[in-house]
């Protein structure tokens, strides 16, 4: 079976995209099938940019067809934060509910008409023969007061979607996958992928 290789080690990410693109009938692996590959460094000054130097990173090290994701939720407030650096808010290797319970700190008194924000998700596809292809997905929403719901990840149980009620981390990984920053950056490459894999 062809294989796909998204460069990342990240479990969550990985479930969203194997639901995501199990009718595109490949292999979807991870770097954790390639121990060898080292930590990637994340220090470019855009999401577009480190998604495409994780991209190139694996690829160049596996020769194999790589997808990278790199996402950032972009809060108005706060002048467009955690953005880049939506992994590491509360510091180095922090918890999702450590980034989160920051989030709230920052926020702590803020109205919800000014508590406006959005999900922001670049991927980056690279393959033989191939120039790199990137697409953005967005999500507006809004952040709540005090995390509601257990499913999805990161940010998720603070983060209600424009039009919605309920936060990501309340919806089915199916009902999140539909209108998310994630989901709508798939749809994107789905007809890039696709034409790729097509023989
Ligand atoms: P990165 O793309 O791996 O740098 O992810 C940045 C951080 O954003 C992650 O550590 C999560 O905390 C958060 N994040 C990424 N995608 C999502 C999502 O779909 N929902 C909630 N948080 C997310």
């Amino acid at each position: 079976m062809k294989q796909l290789l998204l460069a990342t080690h990240n479990p969550d990410k990985t479930k969203e995209f194997q639901s995501m693109l199990r009718d595109l009938g490949v292999e979807v692996v991870t770097l954790d099938a390639f121990p060898s590959i080292g930590p990637i460094v994340e220090d470019a000054d855009t999401l577009e940019g480190n998604a495409l130097l994780k991209a190139a990173a694996v690829f160049e090290s596996t020769g194999l067809p790589s997808l990278a994701d790199d996402t950032g939720l972009e809060v108005h407030y706060l002048g467009g934060a955690p953005g880049l650096y939506s992994s590491r808010y509360a510091g180095e290797k922090v918890t999702y509910a450590e980034n989160v319970a920051k989030l709230l700190k920052d926020l702590r008194g803020v109205p919800p008409r000014r508590r406006a924000a959005r999900f922001r998700a670049v991927l980056t596809f690279l393959a033989p023969g191939q120039s790199p292809k990137t697409v953005e997905g967005i999500c507006p929403g809004a952040i709540i007061e005090s995390p509601r719901g257990h499913g999805g990840f990161g940010y998720d149980p603070v983060f209600v979607p424009s039009g919605e009620t309920r936060t990501f981390a309340e919806m089915s990984g199916i009902d999140k996958n539909k209108i998310s920053h994630r989901g709508q950056a798939v749809e994107r490459m789905r007809p890039i992928l696709r034409e790729y894999y097509k023989t």
